[in-house]
């Protein structure tokens, strides 16, 4: 069967369609339907639509629906989740765990839309005034497919909290929970048009989406190219975009890090989601009396790794597509042109022949300004570089173009607090790291990483604007 776009609350199959492939054969899995034009402009009618029915339905009521959601989320856990991990590849504890977190946003939001008030600030005594948040109106949304199900629902569900109306791009290579949690939330009783969905190529329906002249407001999580296009796209119609772009986010080990704590934090920061991740580990900054400690153990840690297909749930599962295999497959080779040491990788590790799995690599003596310490090989690849004092851990965390999240490993809390101070990024993690969780800590990068935040109290702010209302007292 072909999954649909919903729009307006129907199921529409009508027109080409599109091939899902699954990443741990690379056999085809199911099909989308191909959204053009016409299907992004009638979802953006249906939401247009759906406005001021959705806005002026009771806070309480509104509430009450994205807490049904949540419920019907965490109900078909099991099935979200293998549909998660056939779709991208995942093993299915991590697709599990993303499945909770869907859920766990459409109940945070439910929660805290209630406490959402207003501001009255301070005036002369013959004025009274007060703020309100107010919905954009039509929000769209486009998702990438790494995380589709978590980041659909960590968009939608503060979007529709304060009273917008969704249209929704899932990605290409993964469509299939997004389409999912449109269904739900039908069953779930949020109303025909609020939540709208369209699967389609970037290049058609995304940049439908993303030029479209009905949309108020869009929020773009993927990659920096197509980031700044959408920007541009948005811009022409001067609607505001919220950007979570890439990273290349530093693991900072001093020689006082209790390592027995950190080196399977590292990993799991490295592989998780086969490295396909925004805020992956991908650079280990190490000091150099920790180093040899660090690098045995994290390839210890890496050669015992357990490597096959999502749904078998092992600790790595494939790339998300040939393309990307190749990509991070040819970006390796030149590291290693270069001279960089691989201590595991290529070679020192079988994966299955079928589907589009990558080995585990860990390179050292990694050049800061090289390619693969500087650019995203959204693969399961940390490039290591040593440092010696502590404002050369800070340069070099501060040395790329990007700035998604950082993590810092000491027991000294001077320099665990000095790095979250001077290390450039929107989270820094000291002691732990928190790619992918954490519903409510604010979310966002700085530099090439994006701007906006999103996940947080903070996403209702993202996704509302504030009018104030003034009043003069005539005694
Ligand atoms: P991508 O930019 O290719 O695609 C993202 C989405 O944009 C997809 O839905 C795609 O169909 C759509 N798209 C593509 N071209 C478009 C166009 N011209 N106009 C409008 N939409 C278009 O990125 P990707 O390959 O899907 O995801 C990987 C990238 O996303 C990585 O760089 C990663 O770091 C980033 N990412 C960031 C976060 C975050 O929260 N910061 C989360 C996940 C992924």
């Amino acid at each position: 069967m072909t999954q649909p776009a919903v729009v307006n609350g129907d199921l529409i199959m009508d027109g080409e369609t599109l091939d899902v492939l699954d990443p741990s054969t690379g056999n085809l899995l199911d099909r989308t339907i191909r959204g053009t034009f016409e299907h992004i402009d009638a979802a953006v009618d249906a939401a247009r639509a759906a406005t001021e029915g959705w806005r002026h339905t009771p806070y309480a009521r509104r509430s009450q629906i994205l807490r049904r959601v949540a419920e019907l989320l965490r109900r078909d856990r099991e099935q979200l989740a293998l549909l998660e991990s056939r779709d991208t590849g995942k093993p299915l504890t991590q697709a599990r765990a993303d499945a909770d977190v869907a859920s766990r946003y459409f109940e945070f939001y439910a929660n805290v839309m209630e406490a959402y008030f207003g501001h009255s600030p301070p005036a002369n005594d013959d004025i009274i005034a007060y703020t309100r948040h107010v919905p954009f109106g039509v929000t769209g949304h486009i998702i990438p497919w790494n995380y589709p199900l978590q980041i659909g629902c960590r968009t939608l569900a503060p979007a529709i909290a304060v009273g917008n109306c969704a249209v929704v791009k899932p990605a290409e290579n993964a469509p299939l929970s997004v389409i999912k949690i449109a269904q739900l939330a039908l069953e779930a009783g949020v109303p025909p048009g609020v939540i709208n969905v369209v699967p389609g190529l970037g290049s058609e329906a995304g940049a439908a989406l993303a030029g479209h002249k009905g949309i108020d407001h869009l929020s773009f999580t993927g990659s920096v190219s197509v980031g700044a296009s959408v920007a541009k796209a948005a811009a022409d119609n001067v609607v505001p975009v919220a950007l979570e772009l890439g990273g290349k986010s530093p693991n900072i080990v001093f020689p006082d890090a209790d390592l027995e704590q950190a080196l399977p934090v590292i990993v799991k920061s490295m592989i998780q989601n086969a490295g396909q991740t925004c805020s992956a580990g991908s650079r280990l900054l190490v000091q150099e009396d920790a180093r040899d400690a660090v690098i045995s153990g994290l390839a210890q840690l890496l050669a015992d790794l357990s490597i096959g297909a999502g749904p078998d749930d092992p600790d790595l599962g494939p790339l998300i597509s040939a393309k990307q295999r190749d990509h991070v497959t040819h970006m390796v080779a030149r590291a290693v042109d270069a001279g960089f040491t691989q201590v595991v990788g290529p070679g020192n590790v079988t994966v299955p022949d079928k589907g589009f799995f990558f080995p585990p690599t860990l390179l050292d003596d990694v050049d800061p300004a090289a390619e693969i310490a500087c650019q995203e090989a959204f693969g399961p690849v940390v490039a290591a570089t040593t440092f010696s004092t502590v404002d050369d851990a800070i340069s070099l965390a501060n040395g790329t173009d990007y700035g998604l999240i950082a993590a810092v490993w000491t027991k000294n809390l001077d320099t665990a607090h000095l790095l979250a101070e001077e290390v450039h990024a929107g989270q820094v993690y000291l002691n732990t790291y928190g790619a992918g969780g954490g519903v409510e800590h604010a979310f966002g990068g700085v530099k090439k990483s994006g701007y906006g935040r999103e996940k947080g109290v903070e996403a209702l702010d993202a996704f509302s604007q504030t009018k104030s209302v003034v009043l003069k007292i005539t005694r």
